[in-house]
């Protein structure tokens, strides 16, 4: 992963903090419905403030695409930061640095949406100056936007001092400790619903993890390149050459590759459908492959119990619809049993992975639950993420 400062590496005092967040947080009425990720930030902005730091809020909100936006505007989650921080935010459209400096030394202030105009997306050099000429160091707490280079998430983190912010330094530390420095073995279990969209994410994996579980609709496709007859299910014909090649590949990395070995079927995609469960061998035109069988989850289960660390992205079956959401409970429940008696380390995120741990009851027992989306699967392919690379060296 290599170095990154972190705030306690910082001198703060007497300093403007350029402090990069992410609070795109659901708005409906001009309220704001949901203030998780402003309340995960508020120790980072108050750590600033006790090391004698004066932040200045960077974020985008919403897809303005580069114009100024009114139904866009920060100025709604106001309420929501003061009531985090216990203190009063200013709000500013155009920030200046003699008003920054005029602020009394405690300040918070919070800038407009910086995605109001092209430059940031465009990690415009002026725009990456300018902000840089706002502040004397850059803090980044907004993990879910390091996979963008832009100016206010990496243009600018190379022109000042720059360190990580506490929510990402977290989330840093949880992802090495899973794929970068990781007490092995390591097992990944990836789902979802097509390999397609997986591709780079499984590559990388099979490099560097101990045995690898593929379930969901994406099981189908390697199953298909075994050769077994997949009915009607989701399965994506033109890639089985891909998946014959990640099979290749896993094999000379010493990866063992986990693909269910029977499945749950049924006639229509739809909660409560006549279901049965069968061989691989078994599976007719007329159907299609919904969950994992319970030999598949007995098999997940004695996986997870040999594992030290696991990393997981994706449901491993239709999970939205009972009773096919059985596999993805279950292999959630082993691995949370087993992360609170403190014997796996479990990561998990990306796409659906949140909403099926969930379900699953078994997300508060993970290790780390990244809420990043992009850039936690940006990160499982193994891809460079600029807004974290700006912060190293
Ligand atoms: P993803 O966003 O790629 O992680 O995919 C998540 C979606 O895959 C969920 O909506 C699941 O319902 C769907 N899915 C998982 N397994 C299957 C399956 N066997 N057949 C159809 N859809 C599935």
């Amino acid at each position: 992963m290599g170095t990154f400062r972190t705030l306690e590496d910082m001198d703060l005092a007497g300093k403007v903090v350029l402090t990069r967040i992410d609070i795109n947080v659901p708005v409906e009425n001009g309220q704001v419905t949901d203030a998780t990720r402003i309340d995960k930030v508020a120790p980072t902005i108050l750590k600033i403030l006790e090391k004698g730091g004066k932040p200045v809020l960077l974020a985008h909100f919403g897809r303005p695409k580069g114009q100024p936006n009114p139904e866009m505007s920060l100025r709604v989650t106001v309420p929501a930061l003061e009531a985090a921080l216990s203190k009063t935010v200013t709000f500013v459209e155009r920030p200046d640095r003699a008003m920054i400096d005029a602020a009394p030394a405690d300040a918070v202030i919070l800038v407009e949406n910086t995605r109001f105009t092209p430059m940031e997306e465009a990690n415009d050099p002026q725009m990456a100056g300018f902000l840089a000429s706002l502040g004397d160091v850059y803090c980044n707490d907004a993990f879910s936007a390091a996979h963008r280079a832009h100016a206010s998430t990496e243009g600018v983190a190379r022109l000042l001092p720059s360190c990580a912010g506490l929510l990402m330094e977290a989330e840093l530390k949880a992802l090495d400790a899973a794929l970068g420095t990781p007490n092995r073995p390591v097992l990944a279990v990836v789902g979802g619903a097509k390999v397609s969209s997986k591709i780079d994410l499984l590559k990388n994996l099979v490099s560097k993890v101990d045995a690898l579980a593929i379930g969901g609709g994406m099981a189908n496709t390697f199953l298909a390149a075994r050769g077994y007859s997949v009915g009607k299910s989701l399965c994506e014909h033109d890639l089985t050459d891909t998946a014959r090649e990640i099979e290749r590949n896993a094999k000379a990395a010493g990866c063992d590759i986990l693909l269910p070995m029977d499945v749950v079927v049924a006639k229509e995609f739809a909660a409560n459908a006549p279901h049965r469960t069968c061989g691989l061998d078994e599976v007719s035109d007329a159907e299609m492959i919904l969950d994992a069988g319970p030999q598949t989850v007995a098999i997940l289960a004695a996986a997870l119990d040999t594992a030290n660390t696991l990393v997981w992205n994706g449901p491993l079956g239709a999970f939205e619809l009972t009773p096919f959401d059985k596999a993805t409970v279950q292999a959630a429940q082993a691995a949370g049993a087993r992360c609170k008696k403190g014997e796996l380390i479990a990561v998990a995120g990306g796409g659906d992975t949140v909403a099926a741990l969930n379900h699953a009851n078994a997300a508060q027992d993970f290790t780390h639950i990244s809420t990043a989306g992009g850039a936690f699967l940006e990160w499982m392919e193994g891809k460079p993420l600029p807004g974290v690379e700006a912060l190293k060296g």
